[in-house]
């Protein structure tokens, strides 16, 4: 009789054990019902790239003076400078400027260190391609202006920040 009460009492216990974990389980379901999704429905969302966000490179061609630092600083010698040397006037003449983002890891030393600031990085991610050598882009690829994605009225915008 006595054994039998404390396998009862047993029972309860284990009862009372399964509940609290039955009801811990209910609060972390319910707290994640409060929140907004993560998962973004790509390419009809999109999320907005944080301000500082290392995309595709956009080149002024005016601007550049064919001086090379961003040859010098990139950690795989990347962008492709053709200039000539104009001896009259002892300065350079850019004829053509390119970066493959084949190669490229984004890493911003460019940016960083060119005098005259002719590099920045945009917002724009999507590089993909079926051909690796559409990713080599001369001067005038990379002086195409990125469609910002908050102008795009076709995708809806979620506020969420890249922070790549
Ligand atoms: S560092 Fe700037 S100015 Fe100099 S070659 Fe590169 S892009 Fe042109
Ligand atoms: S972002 Fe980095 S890897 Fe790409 S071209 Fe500039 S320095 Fe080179």
């Amino acid at each position: 009789m006595f054994s039998t009460l404390i396998e009862f009492g047993g029972y309860g216990h284990q009862a009372i054990e399964a509940a609290k974990y039955i009801g811990q389980g209910f609060t972390v379901t319910s707290d994640h019902l409060n929140r907004s999704p993560i998962t973004v429905q790509y390419p009809y969302e999109k999320n907005v790239s944080s301000e500082r966000f290392r995309g595709r490179i956009h080149f002024e061609f005016d601007k550049c003076i064919a001086c090379e630092v961003c040859v010098r600083v990139c950690p795989i010698n990347l962008p492709v400078v053709d200039w000539i040397l104009m001896k009259d006037i002892r300065k350079k003449r850019l004829r053509s400027y390119s970066i493959d983002f084949g190669v490229c890891i984004f890493c911003g030393n460019c940016v960083e260190y060119c005098p005259t600031n002719c590099l920045s990085m945009t917002e724009e991610y999507e590089l993909s391609s079926y051909d690796r050598h559409e990713l080599n882009q001369d001067q005038t690829a990379l002086g195409r202006l990125p469609i910002s994605i908050s102008q795009d009225f076709s995708i809806q915008v979620i506020s969420t920040q890249l922070t790549f």
